[in-house]
């Protein structure tokens, strides 16, 4: 019985043993100064948000960041592996209200939990670096970002269209608009509201951050494309039409003609004239234009209703529509609807009038809220115009002969025609012209355009970085000076996520001094989103003690950018795009000189539970705690690398966790059975291996070679333990020789040091365990990784599947460097293929070398 006892796998006793040990070895985990003289790689988790529990997402990102930080550690580098906490942000509010918890308290109680769980799952961050973004050490260095975006016009101050959600009470950020509704309430409905807010003018960095994306070859495509795409940069031209007046006295129309293409209108004579800017992509069609489309918002729209009260009864419903698509977050598949307001424009090319009409598809704050419609050239206008009968003109063919002319023709590919003087000219040679023309004739520009919008960053919130700025009467807008830094959040606060920021309700945070005239001041009440704590956290990690400064940059420049983030594809474009944003004014600051944060970017996949996410609503959560409390870290670990490849999702199955764990079992009652033997090994060279041990060493060799290229490329680490495993099977399988010592103590110490040094990145825990039983005193993680050896590696014998007419009917051995010939020959003196060979005519015989044999048999 005690005998049965000693044998079992005991995770519950080697883990917790382990991480005491780890625990008190500041050294392990920790960076080493840049004087160090190792190659640097930084390998970076995101870092999550303190709710209080980690999730098995959170499992799964770790443990990929894990086994790398390990892999290196092993590889010789200097690794910083680092961890903190993304603390500020509304949960901590909503459960400040639910409990009468500050959420302070709450948030690093939160941290403590989630920290012990992190240790328990022997995760092996250097905590000396810790950071907590809702500390005021930390969220003063935003506060100075903020002065110094401030200084340079970065930062600044705009009324807009904001997104308010009646339950938090606050601002949200496009972004954070789903399907109409709140991104944390699902069924609640998101208000338009006008707000004087706060922004970083992100867009001034648009170009770069487009063009930063083509050297990213480290990140993910479609990460690239998803960035691109919220770029959304257009290259095209600002044309102005001019509207056509109307004569009071008379109502006749002057000017304009309906008549085919004209002189051009002279820049002298239109100066005085109401223009309205389109923007285009396409001047090259203009001529084809058939009509003026307003945005509902547009000013003209105004003027023309002002006048009319039915065509605004009309608008009004347009705009009521365009808020309705807006909240059901279905703009771009509006029903598309317009009204024709009787009122003309002039194209300014051509003189020729056409038709304005206002749409509800038209949005104001794309381009210049006006378009052109040329529905001969342009899916959208071509389906306006077939709606409301518009005339459609085309004024582009294809430049092939005999090439598909059905309208719309939308590409590129072509030449002009019923286009006046331009006809013959290729579109791009057209635009080129047009553009010249405009800007000649005072009527138009070039013009890129994104999609990008400038980061509105005011919340009104309690629980964020307050924005260091000071509303004075006589002086206006007030930076709070840097030595008055950090703007400090009051800790005693009310919070009832209603009616605007919570700060404005406490006096003693509000009212202060002028730095400027010293007379009587206002502070700004709103607090930045937390997207800033998040944007430049990693800067902070290698020198996180800093009081002087956000970070050293001496010691920036040795650690960035980063080697490897990892993290969850949602964080595509809003993290994302912001920290390439941060990393830029950073450098235009002079503090850093690297242009991207990092170099590679790893998005791993989701953890999900019968098919689906986990979620408190569908009930269907599995807890780390309880899988580590069932199986051990290590399984839970192991398992949730092996059970999918990492850029996949991951469908959470507890019988696979109690099978590694039982595999984990095996590799340590193998392990301790021969450890004996393997230590008497030591100091002694392996020779000439052969036999058995040749078999098993080859074997190793194999799995090394893999595990390395693994590490190194694909990250399949899924068949990085499928090998492991393959390996062990293998070595159990020969146990009666093993047992009858036909493995000499060199080669045995070999098998089973390697093994381990395998397992060391997965199973860590496990891997210490074995280390130490096999004699090794010094840690694991310092071990220098195994080599592969290419010859001992290399397969004497291939195994080759043959088949009759694609089935499979015999596996024959053949040479690993046999030709096509001599595999032809072994597969057809096959015992089995013979006998169903016998009388029959074999066609013809196909060899793919190394793979199999097809024989075509009649
Ligand atoms: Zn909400
Ligand atoms: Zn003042």
């Amino acid at each position: 019985m005690a005998e049965e006892n000693e044998l079992r796998y005991d995770p519950a006793a080697i883990e917790p043993k382990w991480q005491q040990r780890w625990a008190a070895d500041p050294t392990l985990y920790a960076a080493e100064p840049v004087s160090c003289g190792k190659p640097k790689y930084y390998v970076l988790e995101m870092l999550p948000y303190p709710s209080g529990q980690l999730h098995m997402g959170h499992v799964r990102n770790y443990s990929i960041g894990d086994a790398l930080a390990r892999h290196m550690w092993m590889r010789g580098y200097n690794v910083l592996h680092p961890m903190g906490w993304d603390a500020f942000g509304l949960p901590a509010e909503n459960a400040a209200l639910k409990n009468n918890t500050p959420p302070r308290e709450w948030t690093l109680s939160n941290i403590a939990g989630m920290k012990r769980q992190f240790e328990r799952l022997g995760m092996g961050f250097d905590w000396a670096t810790e950071v907590t973004t809702c500390l005021p050490e930390y969220y003063r260095w935003n506060q100075w970002f903020f002065l110094r975006m401030y200084e340079r016009g970065l930062a600044y101050r705009k009324k807009s269209k904001v997104n308010w959600c009646p339950e938090c009470a606050t601002v949200l950020a496009n972004e954070q608009v789903v399907d109409g509704c709140c991104w944390r309430h699902e069924a609640t409905k998101v208000d338009q509201r006008d707000l004087v807010q706060w922004f970083f003018r992100i867009t001034a960095y648009a170009q770069e951050l487009l063009d930063g994306l083509d050297q990213l070859d480290g990140w993910p495509e479609k990460v690239r494309t998803m960035q691109r795409n919220w770029i959304g940069r257009s290259e095209g031209t600002n044309v102005d039409f001019f509207l056509e007046e109307i004569n009071e006295g008379t109502g006749i129309r002057e000017q304009g003609s309906d008549a085919g293409p004209s002189t051009p209108l002279r820049s002298a004579q239109d100066d005085n004239r109401v223009r309205i800017r389109v923007f285009t992509t396409r001047v090259d069609t203009i001529f084809g234009a058939t009509s003026v489309q307003l945005a509902p918002q547009h000013a003209l729209v105004a003027t023309f209703t002002a006048a009319d009260p039915a065509l605004k009864t009309q608008v009004d419903e347009l705009l009521e529509q365009q808020k309705r698509a807006r909240e059901a977050g279905d703009l771009g598949a509006i029903e598309k609807h317009g009204i024709q307001t009787g009122r003309f424009a002039v194209n300014p090319y051509n003189g020729r009038r056409v038709p304005i009409w206002v749409a509800n598809y038209i949005l104001a704050d794309y381009g210049t809220g006006a378009i052109m419609s040329v529905p001969a050239h342009d899916e959208r206008d071509f389906e306006f115009a077939t709606k409301y009968n518009l005339p459609i003109v085309q004024v582009i063919k294809p430049a092939q002969q005999g090439a598909d002319e059905k309208l719309p023709f939308c590409s590129e590919e072509g030449l002009l025609i019923n286009s006046g003087e331009y006809d013959g000219l290729s579109c791009a040679e057209a635009e080129k012209r047009l553009q010249e023309i405009a800007v000649a004739r005072g009527f138009g520009e070039a013009k890129v355009t994104f999609r990008l919008k400038d980061w509105g960053v005011s919340r009104q919130r309690y629980w964020g970085t307050p924005i260091p700025m000071i509303h004075c009467e006589k002086d206006g807008l007030v930076q709070v000076p840097d030595s008055q830094l950090p703007v400090l959040l009051p800790d005693q606060i009310e919070i009832t996520q209603q009616g605007g920021s919570p700060l404005s309700r406490v006096p003693e945070f509000v009212n202060v001094t002028c730095p400027k005239c010293g007379g009587p001041a206002k502070r700004e009440t709103d607090t930045m989103d937390t997207f800033v704590d998040s944007s430049w956290y990693f800067y902070r990690y290698p020198d996180a003690k800093n009081a002087n400064a956000p970070f050293d940059s001496k010691i920036a420049k040795y650690w960035f950018p980063i080697d490897q983030y990892i993290g969850g594809v949602e964080h595509a474009i809003l993290h994302l795009i912001y920290s390439r944003f941060w990393t830029k004014v950073m450098r235009d600051l002079g503090l850093i000189e690297n242009d991207e944060p990092a170099r590679r970017l790893f998005t791993q996949g989701m953890v999900l539970k019968d098919g689906s996410k986990m979620s408190k609503s569908k009930g269907n959560i599995v807890s780390p705690d309880e899988m580590v409390g069932r199986y051990g870290a290590d399984a839970a670990r192991t398992y949730s690398l092996f059970a999918a490849p990492p850029d996949r999702d991951l469908d959470w199955q507890e019988d696979g966790v109690a099978g590694v764990s039982r595999f984990l079992a095996r590799v340590w009652r193998l392990a301790t059975k021969y450890a004996p033997v393997a230590r008497e090994g030591r100091g002694r060279p392996v020779e000439a291996p052969s036999g058995i041990s040749l078999k098993l060493l080859r074997k190793l060799h194999q799995t090394t070679a893999k595990i390395t290229q693994d590490f190194e490329g694909r990250w399949h680490f899924n068949t990085c333990v499928a090998a492991i495993m393959e390996l062990v099977n293998e070595i159990q399988a020969a146990d009666a020789q093993l047992a009858a010592g036909e493995v000499p103590a060199p080669e045995m110490l070999e098998l089973l040091r390697t093994l381990v040094l395998l397992l060391a990145p997965f199973a860590p825990h496990l891997a210490a365990e074995l280390w130490e039983e096999l004699g090794e005193e010094s840690s694991i993680l310092r071990a220098p990784w195994p080599t592969s050896d290419p010859e001992l590696a290399k397969e004497d014998e291939l195994e080759v599947p043959v088949q009759i007419n694609g089935k499979l009917v015999e596996v024959v051995r053949v040479a690993a460097d046999a030709d096509a010939k001599t595999i032809e020959a072994a597969a057809l003196a096959g015992e089995k293929i013979q006998a169903r060979t016998a009388g029959k005519n074999v066609v013809k015989v196909i060899v793919v070398p190394g793979k199999l044999v097809n024989l075509v048999v009649k």
